[in-house]
């Protein structure tokens, strides 16, 4: 098999080849089929995630072994099955749930695999999709798509999940306020999309980029914001009628952090979603005072994806825009996301 892998942190992807692998127990191997680019991924091949101040969180330290193949958005198709997988046959057009823990402890055992303290997610600890073929340690993490199409699916892994799990945060006033999202890049649409499928009430979008706040109102969004105006706090307040009950930071800089609380109105909770980095100093007295929380939302649970699934297949596949590229121009794809030259999703596809 072809597979690009990080094997020094900050170069591009290098194209390795290794035998291909016999399942065996419960694991399941794929053909890959769809597999989409996430922004983590940059992070993931810079090796490592700014903390703000001058401090980074190194993956290597945090357990990411090189050489390791990223990419953890995929669909693939089932090819080999080991003698213990059940559930599932050959042929069967799978989506990849990559968030994966040990499996053996309590965190895993109630359904959060997520954020279990020893996770091996598929693209980060063990080898994930961009390749040709992708090997699966057991059949739960993989979800029948049917007929839907595989590279629209595919991003459901990751952006998809991650918002879906941050919207059901919002709570009670989801069908019944505003919701503000913060970026509207792939997440943010997905975010948009999303929000609308599950009965939300309405979303107002803040980004810095124009052709991002269009497109966010042409899916829907009631009022965007340039979170670089200086008075973007206030348009945010006046855009919720007093300020916002519920924020969702998909960017996840000390910027966005920054108006997302400022913009909070008492009892108000931030969702904070995006990894970009940074670090912020805050006031202790206004969290008491003004009854605000920031909650902290990575990906989602099995439990999760699969209710995704259940609701694209009720209400349709979010349209997000989605452009595919042949797997072997992973490299290209990466530097243009990292240029902020991407609208939606990039979705690497097999070159015959
Ligand atoms: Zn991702
Ligand atoms: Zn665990």
């Amino acid at each position: 098999m072809r597979m690009f892998q990080v094997c020094t942190c900050g170069e591009p992807l290098q194209l390795n080849e290794a035998p291909t692998p016999k399942p065996q127990g419960s694991e399941v191997l794929l053909r890959m089929i769809a597999a989409g680019v996430c922004h983590s991924d940059l992070h993931l091949s810079d090796g490592y995630f700014d903390l703000g101040g001058g401090k980074k969180l190194s993956v290597v330290e945090r357990g990411m072994k090189l050489p390791v193949t990223l990419g953890h958005e995929n669909v693939g198709e089932v090819v080999a099955l080991g003698p213990d997988a059940k559930g599932i046959k050959l042929g069967d057009k799978v989506l990849v749930d990559p968030w994966m823990g040990c499996g053996e402890c309590m965190v895993c055992k109630r359904g959060d695999e997520q954020l279990c303290t020893k996770p091996s997610s598929i693209g980060v600890f063990r080898n994930g999709g961009y390749a040709d073929h992708l090997l699966v340690p057991h059949p739960r993490y993989l979800f029948d798509i049917g007929d839907l199409p595989p590279e629209k699916v595919a991003p459901l892994a990751c952006s998809g999940v991650t918002t879906y799990s941050a919207l059901k945060k919002v709570g009670p006033t989801f069908s019944t306020d505003p919701v503000v999202i913060i970026g509207a890049g792939g997440l943010g649409l997905m975010g948009l999309a999303l929000h609308k499928a599950m009965g939300g009430h309405s979303a107002v979008v803040v980004d810095i980029d124009p052709a991002k706040r269009d497109a966010a109102k042409k899916a829907g969004a009631v009022a965007t914001i340039d979170g670089a105006a200086p008075d973007a706090v206030r348009q945010v307040i006046a855009a919720t009628n007093g300020g916002s009950w519920a924020t969702i930071d998909l960017v996840g800089s000390a910027q966005t952090a920054r108006l997302g609380i400022d913009s909070l109105i008492k009892g108000g909770k931030l969702i904070l979603v995006g990894l970009y980095g940074g670090e912020i100093t805050q006031s202790l007295p206004p969290f008491p005072m003004r009854a605000i929380s920031i909650q902290g939302s990575y990906t989602g649970s099995l439990t999760e994806t699969k209710e995704l699934i259940d609701l694209v297949r009720r209400t349709g596949l979010p349209p997000v825009p989605i452009a595919t590229r042949p797997w072997t121009e992973v490299n290209a794809a990466l530097a243009d996301l990292r240029a902020g030259k991407v609208i939606g999703r990039v979705v690497l596809t097999p070159t015959g």
